[in-house]
């Protein structure tokens, strides 16, 4: 377990934010593996690549639930902050609540401290209040289509509960979480989609005609050649308008799950374009695990990597998708440099698609 990490072992750790990407992912996956490793961290040009740097609201939220569930003393810690100190303590299990207070998105606040409570010495709950279905994250339904079952085929026991959604800009959405750690985390492997089970489209809209959601899904099904009975319109209830539509592939090797978001002055056919060519893209491409799927995945399979085996099951594991993103190699860097863990990146000779393998260290 790592609680039996010293603390001390080896310092603090250095990691310069504006690294690759330079945005908040290294913050994000620093903070878990701070608490992972039992390392201190220290942040410095946290964001630097964007637009306004530092932390955001968001940001700060992830740094103060890391800070709650680990124990941690913060320096830093401050909207608009460019540098953060983060010194671990024992991690906490037990009943937990973050509120964001804005639309920012609470699935990448949960996939920050998620790690550590996967490893805590007993089961815990999390509540987030903030975004739920926000562009450039995770959605709820991707988090609990997708990115939960994979952590559950890991070992820990996870299940997420959407108790109101929570559309960008008015936020207001609310999510719970119950995790039951198993110990550790196994290896897993993704190298093929398996058979198809099912196909489904769903379009949501809060306080917005549920006319959009219908003409999106009616547009995805028909440029896509599928069944009309797998496609859905939901209206839901939330603070402000919102308007999503997502595609999910259930597959035997796994379910993968693409998004588009409806915005003042595109059309709704136009929305339902931009998912097809992105679902389109995904199946040509014929590797299992999406772009973002992939910069996600590589943060559980590394902790594998790093920590002891589970009842003899592997460690780490390896994936196929398609070329990685600045996001993913940023991702790696920052897994290399807290864990050691080894991370081949090999190339299929059809040029695109690559397998991910990631193995403990030496
Ligand atoms: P900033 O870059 O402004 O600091 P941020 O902190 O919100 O932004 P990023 O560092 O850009 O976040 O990380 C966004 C995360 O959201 C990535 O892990 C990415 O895989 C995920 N993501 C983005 N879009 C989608 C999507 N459509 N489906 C699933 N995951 C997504």
């Amino acid at each position: 377990m790592t609680d039996q990490q010293p603390i001390e072992a080896g310092g603090a750790i250095h990691v310069d934010g504006a690294q690759g990407e330079g945005g908040g992912q290294v913050l994000r996956s620093s903070l878990a593996l701070s608490r992972i490793t039992g390392r201190p961290v220290i942040i410095e040009r946290i964001r630097a690549g964007r637009d306004k740097p530092g932390l955001m609201r968001a940001h700060l939220t992830a740094v103060e639930a890391a800070a709650a569930i680990s124990g941690a003393a913060v320096e830093g810690a401050e909207v608009g902050s460019g540098r953060i100190a983060f010194t671990p303590g024992q991690i906490r299990a037990g009943a937990h609540a973050f509120s964001i207070g804005t639309a920012g998105s609470g699935t990448l606040v949960l996939q920050t401290i998620l790690p550590a409570l996967l490893v805590a010495p007993g089961p815990s709950t999390v509540t987030i209040e903030g975004g739920t279905h926000n562009p450039w994250a995770p959605t709820f339904d991707f988090l609990d289509r997708v990115y939960l079952p994979l952590v559950r085929r890991m070992g820990p026991a996870v299940t997420a509960t959407l108790q109101r959604h929570g559309f960008f800009p008015a936020g207001g959405g609310r999510f719970h979480v119950a995790v039951e750690p198993c110990g550790g985390l196994a290896g897993i492997d993704l190298l093929e989609h398996g058979a198809v089970i099912a196909r489904r489209v769903r379009a949501l809209v809060s306080n917005l005609p549920a006319g959009i959601g219908e003409r999106e899904v009616r547009r995805v099904i028909g440029r896509l050649s599928w069944a009309p009975d797998c496609g859905r319109t939901d209206t839901v209830v939330a603070h402000g308008p919102g308007n999503v539509v997502e595609v999910e592939i259930e597959a035997t090797g796994l379910t993968e799950r693409f998004t588009a978001f409806g915005r003042t002055g595109t059309s709704a056919e136009r929305v339902a374009d931009e998912l097809v060519g992105e679902v389109r893209d995904h199946l040509a491409l014929g590797a299992p695990v999406g772009c973002y799927l992939a910069d996600q995945l590589l943060l559980p399979l590394g902790i594998s990597a790093w920590l002891p085996a589970v009842g003899g099951r592997p460690r780490g594991g390896a994936f196929r998708t398609g070329p990685l993103s600045r996001h993913a190699t940023t991702h790696i860097d920052v897994l290399r440099q807290f864990l050691g863990v080894r991370i081949e990146v090999a190339p299929e000779p059809d040029g695109r698609v690559c397998l991910v393998r990631v193995s403990p260290p030496l």
